[in-house]
């Protein structure tokens, strides 16, 4: 029998997984600068958390999750999304005892039951920011600039941001109701009309031409903020403007968690064809009492990595690369390569990456292993060089070699390196 990764799910292999991990620290770059700390949380929680957090009505809730009953008979399921599971911990520890707001980042991998395509998975990698327990617009610019930093600093030119406001629970329901009534003068299909009783302004994000033909002249939530709402988007806006960062109007905005309020944004880059969403975010005032916890309020985002990677690529931007180790020894002989191997070990204490070539492959096979390391040096080691008690230092890109004491060798080493 043999087996491949599961549908809809990938492996990161060297050496594109360099590219991958610097991706995922550069997202998470800008948060760690302004002071966002590290939080992991399981990557299953409690069915219900995902059900009462992100919604019933969702996509992703109703249709996309790996639910799954475990031994002691409980309904778990593995997180489609950070947010919700942040929260939980945040509660849970009473994180939001201590100085606001609380900032976290974290990075790993979540899980829907989606139709793969390209962009699109099953198992996907987000990086991860929440600021909770402070209701400020500046608050809500910082965090939307951290993620824009982010895309910057890997090159990206080709993405926008969309930015609009979702209101609140003074300001939503009569806008709701009034999009609900213009609905139902339009010809709609069953599921759709279904969709318009739970949750109607996701029918505005329906992608089919049909339908959004249908929506001309919809009214659209940011014309129906109340004052305070108001108020609110036009402070995120300006303090948005003041560190640099353009933005789009997109008042159709709407997202596939049902938590969103008041800033909504999404960042879509133009190089990825339909899933073009390379992050996205908003604040989640509810979030926090729909799942029992007090009334906190929040702010955050997640960004793709693996579509990140993608839209790195469709801007032809080379994508970061590593060399494996600084230094390779190829060993002549079994007497050299337990030489060698104590060396690596004082190399690598000294905070020199070295590797060696295992196995006892020969000169020609052990060069090659060095060249492919992306070392800048390698240490040639013969058995009766030990007696002479010095090795070959040979410079991988001139091709120059040097014979250096083999006591001298870590420290002349570093020496080069510096
Ligand atoms: P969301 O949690 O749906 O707001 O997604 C945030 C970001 O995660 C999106 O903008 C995508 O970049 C990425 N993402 C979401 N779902 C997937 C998926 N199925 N495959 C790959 N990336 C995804």
């Amino acid at each position: 029998m043999r087996f491949s990764a599961p549908k809809g799910s990938y492996d990161v292999l060297p050496p594109e997984s360099a590219a991958f991990l610097a991706v995922r620290d550069a997202l998470s770059r800008p948060a760690i600068l302004a002071g966002y700390e590290y939080i992991e949380t399981p990557i299953f929680e409690d069915t219900a958390l995902f059900a009462r957090g992100v919604g019933e009505s969702t996509d992703v809730v109703s249709k996309e999750m790996y639910t799954f009953e475990d031994k002691g008979g409980r309904s778990l399921t593995l997180r489609p999304e950070g947010t919700a599971g942040v929260m939980r911990a945040v509660i849970e520890h009473k994180l939001h005892a201590g100085q606001l707001p609380v900032k976290l980042w974290y990075a790993g991998p979540n899980f829907r039951y989606e139709r793969p395509q390209h962009g699109r998975y099953r198992h996907f990698t987000q990086v991860g920011a929440e600021a909770i327990g402070v209701d400020a617009p500046m608050l809500d610019a910082e965090v939307v600039a951290l993620a824009w930093d982010g895309y910057r600093a890997l090159g990206l030119r080709e993405f926008r941001l969309l930015l609009t406001s979702l209101g609140d629970s003074t300001c939503r329901p009569p806008y709701r109701a009034l999009l609900q009534s213009f609905l139902n003068r339009l010809e709609l299909d069953a599921d759709t009309r279904r969709r318009v009783e739970l949750n109607p302004l996701r029918v505005l994000d329906d992608k089919r031409p049909e339908v959004q033909a249908e929506l001309e002249g919809a009214p659209v939530m940011v014309d129906h903020l109340c004052r305070d709402c108001a108020e609110h988007y036009d402070g995120v806006r300006t303090r948005l403007a003041d560190v640099g960062v353009q933005w789009e109007e997109a008042p159709q905005l709407v997202r596939g968690l049902d938590y969103y309020m008041r800033t909504t944004f999404e960042f879509v880059h133009s190089g990825l064809g339909s899933q073009s969403a390379i992050g996205g975010g908003g604040r989640y005032d509810g979030l926090s009492a729909a799942i029992g916890g007090p009334e906190l309020t929040g702010i955050g985002w997640a960004l793709g990595v693996d579509r990140t990677l993608l839209a790195m690529r469709a801007e032809d931007i080379a994508l970061p690369t590593r060399s494996r180790v600084q230094v390779y020894g190829v060993p002549l002989g079994a007497a050299a390569a337990e030489r060698l191997f104590v060396l690596v070990a004082s190399l690598r204490a000294a905070g020199v990456s070295a590797d060696l070539a295992y196995g006892g492959r020969g000169l020609k096979g052990a060069m090659k292993a060095a060249d492919r390391s992306g070392a800048a040096y390698a240490v040639v080691l013969g058995d009766r060089d030990i007696e002479a008690g010095a090795a070959a230092l040979k410079d991988l890109r001139s091709g120059e070699q040097i014979a250096v004491p083999l006591d001298a060798l870590v420290a002349t080493i570093q020496e080069l390196l510096s």
